[in-house]
C-alpha cells in the first residue's frame, strides 16, 4: 500500500474479486510453433509470439508476454468463484492447474521448468482508495491510489489520467487560482471512470470462456475505448472541466448502454453452448469496425456525434466506429 494512503488511512476495498499468479521462464515461448499448419501461421503478417497472448477460458486468462531479456512472462489470471485462489497460489499448484486447463502450455512449461526464475501471487489485486486528489497539497497516482485489472491494461491508463489531473491542479494553483473546486470535480471524475471501467471487469470473468461472446466483448470494449475516454483522453479534453460537464448528460448515456451491454454479454455467454463450434475460428480484428457507416442512422451512438461534434473538432472521426462482424462468428 502507498506511503500517502496508509498514513491517511485511505484504503477502500473493491468490488472487483480476482486473483493472480504469475511467473518468469527463461525460456522464449513462440506461439507461432505451436501449430504446423500454414494457413493458420499465414492468417498473422507479423510473429504471434512478439505480441502479448491470452489463452482463455471460462472464469480465467493466462498472459504470455515476451520479455527483452529472452525470458517470458507467464500469468494466470482467476475468478476465485471458478478457480479457487488456492489452486493458483503456489508455483507446484499453478503447474497443475495449467496442466489441468491449458494442458498444450503446461507441456511446454513442463519442459523448461528448470528455467523458471521467480514466482509470485496476489490475492483479490483490486483495491480503491477513499480520497486521490486532495487541494491541501496533496495527490495520488498510479498503483499506490487504486488497481482495477489487469486485462487490456487500465492501470496505465489510470496513471496518465490521474497524473493528468494532479498536473492540472498543480498548474492552476502555481497560477494563482482557487483549485478547491477543481480537486472535488476531478475527484468526482476519477470515481466515475472507475466505476465506468469496472463494469467491463466485473462478474465478466465467466465470458472468457464463451468464445463467440468474449470476442464480440472485446470489439465492443475496444470501440467503446478508442471512440470514448482515449479519444477525449488524446484530444485533451478530460481535464477541460467546462467541456466534461456540457457533455456529462451524453456520456452517461454511454455509460447506460455499456452497462447493458456488459449485461447482455454476461446472459449471453451464460446461455451459450461449449466452445467447439468456434475451435478453428479466425477473426482479423483490424477488418471488424467499420468507420464508414455515418453516424444518424445508428440511433444509440447518436448522442455521442453530438458530443464529439461539440468539442474534439477535426480530431473527431468522420463516423464513430460501428461494430460489423465478418462471416463467421455473426
Ligand atoms: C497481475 C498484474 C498484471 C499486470 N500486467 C500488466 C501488463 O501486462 N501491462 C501493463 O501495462 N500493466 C500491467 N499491470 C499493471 C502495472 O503493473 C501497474 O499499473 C503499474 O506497474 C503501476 O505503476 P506504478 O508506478 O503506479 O507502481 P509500481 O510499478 O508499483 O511502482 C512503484 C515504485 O515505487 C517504489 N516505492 C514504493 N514505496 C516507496 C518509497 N517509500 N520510497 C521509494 N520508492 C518506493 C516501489 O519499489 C516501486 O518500484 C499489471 C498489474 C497486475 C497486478
Amino acid at each position: 500500500m502507498g506511503l500517502l494512503k496508509r498514513k491517511l488511512k485511505l484504503a477502500k476495498p473493491a468490488y472487483h474479486d480476482v486473483n493472480a499468479s504469475w511467473f518468469r521462464i527463461n525460456h522464449q515461448i513462440r506461439v507461432d510453433d505451436w501449430v504446423d499448419d500454414p494457413q493458420w501461421q499465414g492468417q498473422v503478417e507479423e510473429p504471434r509470439w512478439l505480441s502479448t497472448n491470452h489463452l482463455l477460458g471460462k472464469g480465467y486468462w493466462v498472459w504470455i508476454i515476451p520479455l527483452s531479456s529472452g525470458a517470458t512472462s507467464i500469468g494466470i489470471v482467476a475468478d476465485p468463484n471458478k478457480h479457487p485462489y488456492a489452486e493458483l497460489n503456489t508455483f507446484a499448484r499453478a503447474r497443475v492447474w495449467l496442466s489441468k486447463y491449458e494442458p498444450q502450455f503446461a507441456g511446454i512449461i513442463e519442459a523448461h521448468v528448470d528455467q523458471v526464475q521467480d514466482f509470485l501471487t496476489l490475492k483479490h489485486y483490486s483495491y480503491n482508495c477513499k480520497k486521490m486528489f486532495s487541494a491541501d497539497g496533496w495527490a495520488i497516482t498510479g498503483d499506490a491510489g487504486v488497481f482495477l485489472d489487469p486485462f487490456y491494461s487500465p492501470g496505465s491508463d489510470f496513471i496518465a489520467m490521474n497524473n493528468s489531473f494532479i498536473t492540472e491542479l498543480i498548474v492552476k494553483h502555481y497560477a494563482g487560482e482557487d483549485i478547491v473546486q477543481a480537486t472535488g470535480e476531478y475527484e468526482k471524475l476519477f470515481r466515475t471512470l472507475f466505476l465506468a471501467f469496472g463494469t467491463v471487469y466485473e462478474e465478466q470473468y465467466p465470458i472468457m470462456g464463451s468464445a463467440r461472446v468474449m470476442t464480440i466483448k472485446v470489439i465492443w470494449d475496444f470501440t467503446l475505448y478508442w471512440s470514448g475516454i482515449a479519444l477525449l483522453f488524446f484530444s485533451n479534453k478530460l481535464t477541460d472541466l467546462v467541456f466534461m460537464q456540457r457533455g456529462g448528460a451524453q456520456l452517461q448515456q454511454i455509460y447506460q448502454l455499456n452497462f447493458e451491454m456488459q449485461g447482455l454479454f454476461r446472459h449471453w455467454a451464460e446461455a451459450e453452448l461449449p466452445n467447439g463450434d468456434m475451435r478453428d475460428k479466425f477473426l482479423n480484428y483490424t477488418r471488424c469496425s467499420s468507420f464508414s457507416i455515418p453516424l444518424p442512422s445508428n440511433s444509440y451512438l447518436h448522442p455521442a456525434e453530438q458530443y464529439f461534434n461539440d468539442g474534439v473538432g477535426s480530431k473527431r472521426p468522420k463516423s464513430l466506429p460501428i461494430i460489423c462482424f465478418p462471416d463467421g462468428i455473426s
